[in-house]
């Protein structure tokens, strides 16, 4: 059999696409390796949400196109780039990494068979072309092949509409299309058979989902209460939600459906309504916060966790300090942060003039993260003492200690002492302590 090797960057809709892509290519005879000197075939899977991981993919395939170029004459390597850089660049590799035999971009990665047999066959391959499919009805042949595991990744829709000026998504990844029901509802239960105990719907935009469907009137909340009656014990999410597209509708389903865990990921990017309005964000402080306050009240106990930029061009001190108080105020319990990054084609990357020294950015991201830090341990410690069900995710030995890690429905790590390996399961647990970014336990 010969040997594929892909090294997945960035988010989890690029995990997402590895893992159909290693589906494919094990109908065409690849088994995966996690060695890349082994492989056959390369295959470097994109992401460009930042200059860094751009540069990261690019140094990738120059360390692979040297070992093409020495291995050239006892084993012939295929190197290939997919993913966002490459639905960004297109042909344009061909000229920086010529040792690249194709290129697949975001909306095409169904066309990887055709793509193999030609590079196979000595061709050059670049298929970046958009469309508004969804792979569902070009792909249905190709059964996905999932990465073994505890939680399993369902893209539920492709593509964005939003347009924040900061945002590459929308050039990368399309407009926005969701995927048929009955085919995520196939893919969930296929999963759930194979021994995975949690789903986690993905999207760019989880809660606008379905409303491009012309022929049903079918959105997340649906779908939620179609997965919910599958049989059987698991979990399920749903990331991500853009503030303003979280209903009434779908937060009550949160809480009456019993396998849909209580957490929501929503975005706020800037504590500043200025810097939301620059950011092409649709809402303001005040809705978010609204809206936030909202979801606190109706679902028990849940998690709210979100993204920032820091730096973004044009941000003053004093907008930046509303960042800083908006993590308070709104008892965000975790966020992600990004220094701002200009990003080729977006209409914030044309604001130069405004662009924000990289001493201050950094400046801003640490206070930022130091933020983060202390709200992620205050909202650890309101667990202290209290009953949870972990599922467990992984096992390994720590200091010479065996620990088994999980997470709580509402998305809290916790870190269990524990000789027995008990992944996959499901089990309660007495939180005995907090840290920053876990909480400790023993098993009742
Ligand atoms: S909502 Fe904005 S930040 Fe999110 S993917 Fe779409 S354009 Fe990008």
């Amino acid at each position: 059999m010969k040997k594929v090797y892909i090294e997945t960057m960035g988010c989890q809709m690029n995990k997402s696409d590895t893992e159909r892509m290693l589906g494919m290519l094990s109908y065409m005879g690849y088994e995966e390796t996690k060695e890349p000197e082994q492989a056959d075939l390369l295959i470097v899977n994109t992401c460009s949400i930042r200059q860094l991981s751009e540069d990261k993919a690019f140094s990738q395939l120059g360390v692979w196109g040297k070992w093409k170029h020495e291995k050239a004459d006892f084993k012939p390597l295929k190197i290939g780039i997919a993913g966002c850089v490459a639905q960004q660049k297109a042909e344009s590799i061909f000229k920086r990494a010529p040792y690249v035999d194709f290129v697949l971009g975001t909306h095409k990665i169904y066309a990887l068979p055709e793509i193999i047999e030609r590079i196979n066959k000595g061709e050059k391959v670049c298929e970046c072309t958009e469309t508004n499919a969804t792979e569902d009805n070009l792909a249905k042949n190709y059964d996905i092949k999932r990465v073994k595991g505890v939680n399993a990744w369902i893209p539920i829709t492709e593509g964005c509409n939003n347009f924040c000026t900061y945002c590459i998504v929308p050039y990368t990844r399309g407009r926005e299309r969701s995927r048929l029901p009955e085919l995520i509802i196939k893919e969930a239960k296929d999963a759930l058979n194979t021994g995975f105990k949690e789903i986690t719907l993905l999207g760019q935009n989880v809660d606008s989902y379905g409303k491009d469907f012309k022929d049903r009137n079918y959105r997340l909340a649906d779908l939620l209460r179609e997965l919910n009656a599958i049989d059987g014990k698991f979990r399920i999410r749903f990331v991500t939600s853009y503030p303003t597209d979280i209903t009434d509708e779908l937060i009550k389903t949160v809480v009456e459906l019993d396998k849909v865990c209580e957490y929501f990921h929503i975005p706020m990017q800037s504590g500043s309504s200025e810097v939301l309005k620059a950011m092409n964000r649709r809402y303001d402080r005040q809705t978010y916060a609204k809206i936030v306050q909202k979801v606190r009240d109706m679902v028990p106990d849940v998690t709210i966790t979100s993204d920032f930029i820091a730096g973004f061009p044009g941000e003053t001190e004093e907008q930046f300090q509303e960042t800083l108080t908006a993590i308070d105020e709104f008892e965000l319990d975790y966020s992600n942060l990004a220094a701002y990054s200009p990003r080729e084609k977006t209409v914030a990357a044309r604001w130069t003039d405004k662009f924000i020294p990289e001493d201050i950015k950094d400046e801003r991201f640490q206070r930022l993260n130091k933020k983060v830090q202390e709200n992620c341990l205050k909202s650890n410690l309101k667990y202290v003492g209290r009953e949870m069900e972990v599922l467990i995710e992984n096992f390994y030995e720590h200091k010479g200690k065996m620990i088994n890690t999980g997470k709580t429905r509402n998305f809290k790590t916790v870190h269990i002492p524990c000789d027995k390996d008990l992944t996959g399961e499901f089990v309660n647990v007495k939180i005995t302590g907090a840290k920053t970014w876990y909480l400790q336990g023993e098993i009742k």
